[in-house]
């Protein structure tokens, strides 16, 4: 009797260690100092959390209600093959792209390849030979200076004859007004705007500063097509900047809108007019959205898009986290700790190359696939100084889930990304400090 109790006793005790979070993260490699200071650090984010709740909360029924509008049904889930002729499917799910982000139509395509794709084929599609291209936050995306001819590449815009001109953002991150409407000439067809940073450090662009700079340019000349790159944006806000009169949104959806689940592809909302111009540049003049077979990647699709307002909020909480953690020990994080958010990416600043290599060592780690390769920083064709990559994800160069990178140069900021789920999140970041602890970079 005696005995049997000792042994209950002790099997209860062993019970309650194995299911303590503390010792999960044990587990995992997390020692008890780091996992204490993400503990202190955490506990001042409640009010912050909350309102990104909020914020999936409105996008989920937003989502939800463009899908029962649409009427889905499993039959919408059922590949196509060859043309891809009447593919519900397809064209449903466009539907529900252009409901939810409140535009007259939509392109979702696996045919898109990336975002840089999806950007191509709406400037390629909506501009012609003497047009030019503005963009008013300042230089674009890296990989769309080859697309515009920045850069001189074959087959791109300014091979075809079409301009390119670019206003700065000013110092504060604010659109140059003055600047803008002295830029803005008679051929100038399309103005561009990329809400989210990419790799530079100026602030992301809120929706409502977007609508401010769209209004703008319309009242300059009401025929220019304003288009806005929204990679990394969509359901950070309740609103997207085509709810503040962009007539096209476009984005990659290997990031927020394609909720980890879509295995490519991209999209193209807007106005029916200038959407179709892309679906001709896509595919081709005369086909345009008639044709494209879906090929079996709608349900992930559709259920990507219905995970990714709480998916999106996840990587969100991941960044306020990252933010508050480094920014306590001393680095310098953009956005900082408090500021809003409009894009889920967060820049740290170690000011030395081994800060931002064990950083990426740690999110690594942390990964649920690949957590046994070490990154290291290498030459990578297009960039002038080492890179490191930190990604362990389930769709190739998916940068919804977690990531991390950055140019092994001065001021060597590692820029982090992504998470399908905010304790997957909060687990990289806790290994990131966990390296850098291990090397006696950082101190508590
Ligand atoms: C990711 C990104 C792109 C390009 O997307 P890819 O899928 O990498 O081609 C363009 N613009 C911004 C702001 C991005 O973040």
């Amino acid at each position: 009797m005696e005995m049997s109790n000792r042994i209950t006793d002790e099997v209860n005790k062993m019970s309650q260690a194995d299911t303590s979070t503390e010792a999960m993260y044990q587990l995992l490699g997390i020692s008890p100092e780091v996992y204490q200071f993400g503990r202190e650090v955490e506990a001042h984010l409640t009010e912050r959390f909350e309102e990104i709740d909020r914020t999936a909360e409105y996008n989920q029924l937003k989502v939800v209600h463009a899908m029962q509008k649409n009427r889905i049904s499993a039959e919408h889930f059922n590949p196509s093959s060859g043309y891809g002729y009447n593919d519900i499917g397809r064209d449903d799910l466009e539907k529900v792209y252009a409901d939810a982000f409140h535009t007259e139509t939509a392109l979702v395509r696996p045919q898109i390849a990336c975002g840089t794709h999806a950007l191509a084929v709406a400037l390629a599609g909506n501009l012609r030979p003497g047009d030019e291209l503005l963009s008013i936050s300042g230089k674009p995306y890296d990989t769309l200076e080859e697309v515009i001819g920045i850069r001189p590449s074959n087959g791109s815009l300014a091979e075809y004859g079409i301009s390119y001109a670019q206003v700065d953002l000013l110092e504060d991150g604010s659109f140059d007004f003055e600047s803008i409407k002295k830029a803005v000439r008679p051929n100038t067809r399309l103005v561009e705007i990329q809400r989210s940073k990419g790799y530079q450090t100026r602030p992301t662009l809120s929706v409502a500063k977007i609508g401010e700079a769209i209004r703008f340019v319309k009242s300059i000349n009401p025929d220019i097509i304003c288009m806005v790159d929204n990679c990394y944006g969509e359901f950070v806000e309740r609103r997207e900047p085509s709810d503040e009169g962009a007539d096209l949104v476009v984005g990659s959806l290997i990031k927020n809108p394609g909720g980890g689940l879509a295995p490519v592809g991209g999209y193209i909302a807007g106005k029916k007019e200038y959407v179709e111009n892309a679906a001709f540049r896509l595919t081709s003049p005369g086909l345009g959205k008639e044709v494209g077979a879906s090929l079996g990647v709608m349900r992930s699709f559709y259920q990507g898009f219905f995970m990714a307002p709480t998916v999106t909020a996840g990587a969100l909480k991941g960044a306020v986290y990252a933010a508050n953690i480094y920014e306590k020990l001393g680095f310098k994080v953009v956005p900082n700790s408090t500021e809003s958010r409009h894009d889920i990416i967060q820049a740290v600043e170690f000011g030395f190359p081994e800060g931002m290599i064990e950083f990426c060592r740690g999110i690594q780690a942390a990964a649920p696939v690949d957590s046994y390769v070490t990154p290291e920083p290498w030459a990578m064709p297009g960039y002038d100084s080492d890179v490191i990559m930190a990604a362990g994800a389930f769709v190739q160069g998916s940068s919804i889930e977690l990531s991390a990178d950055g140019p092994v140069k001065p001021p060597y900021a590692v820029y982090f990304q992504g998470g399908l789920t905010w304790e997957h999140a909060k687990l990289g970041i806790l290994m990131s400090l966990q390296k850098l602890y291990e090397k006696n970079l950082v101190r508590f």
